[in-house]
């Protein structure tokens, strides 16, 4: 989205992380993980370590990197973390494991929108992630916004879709990416609408919103 020259730049000042951090980017890099980029979790991790949660929900673990990412980061904070998909799922605790993390770094397996009442019994937090399919954005926001404490922030990656929201639709080959960007694009212009929550986009890693509780 920034020029392919700054973005380069940037990255390239960003310092390397742990040999372990590094072996699941090469992971995610071969078998096509969409973890976050890597400008974008540095942004994120900012936001938290300014933020300090004590307790984060995440959906979409995906193998597990994002979750270690803020554990790493935030030393006193418990994450849980749910995933969908079965390899992913046990890919992320064989990661978490390995980290030491699995006392700080909880995993669920299943649908975020079936688990709501499981994942409900953990809050309140302080912070929710949303990085799991973005055409189901808006119901995770409506059913995991309750239980965010009173200054909570809710962080939500992807939002901008390698700018295609920005774009004229017809562009777009197929009928099933037309009707995604669609309901991405409608996520985006109804967190500005809300009452409870101011929300900015930042223009970094994929795009990320941040709604913070007025
Ligand atoms: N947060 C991760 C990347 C997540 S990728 C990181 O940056 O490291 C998105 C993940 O969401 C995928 O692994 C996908 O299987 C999972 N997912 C998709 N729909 C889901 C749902 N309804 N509930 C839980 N997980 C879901
Ligand atoms: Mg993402």
């Amino acid at each position: 989205m920034v020029n392919e020259e700054v973005l380069t730049y940037i990255e390239n000042l960003i310092p390397d992380p742990q040999d372990y951090i590094k072996q699941m980017e090469a992971f995610a890099e071969k078998h096509d993980v969409p973890i976050m980029e890597k400008t974008g979790i540095e942004v994120l991790l900012l936001l938290l370590s300014m933020q300090q949660p004590k307790k984060i929900v995440e959906i979409g673990t995906a193998i597990g990197y994002s979750g270690i990412r803020m554990a790493v980061k935030l030393p006193n904070a418990e994450i849980i973390t749910i995933e969908l998909d079965e390899e992913r799922f046990q890919q992320a605790n064989l990661n978490i494991k390995e980290m030491g993390l699995e006392e700080r770094v909880h995993t669920l397996h299943g649908d975020a929108l079936s688990l709501s009442e499981e994942i409900n019994k953990y809050g309140p937090f302080d912070a929710l992630f949303i990085d799991a399919t973005k055409a189901k954005y808006t119901k995770f926001f409506k059913l995991y916004e309750p239980m965010l404490s009173s200054n909570g922030i809710i962080y939500t990656d992807n939002v901008l879709f390698k700018g295609t929201v920005a774009r004229d639709r017809s562009e777009l080959k197929t009928r099933r990416q037309r009707t995604l960007v669609r309901k991405l694009d409608e996520f985006n212009h109804w967190l500005f609408t809300l009452d409870k929550y101011e929300t900015t986009i930042i223009p970094v890693g994929d795009g990320i919103a941040v709604s913070k509780r007025k």
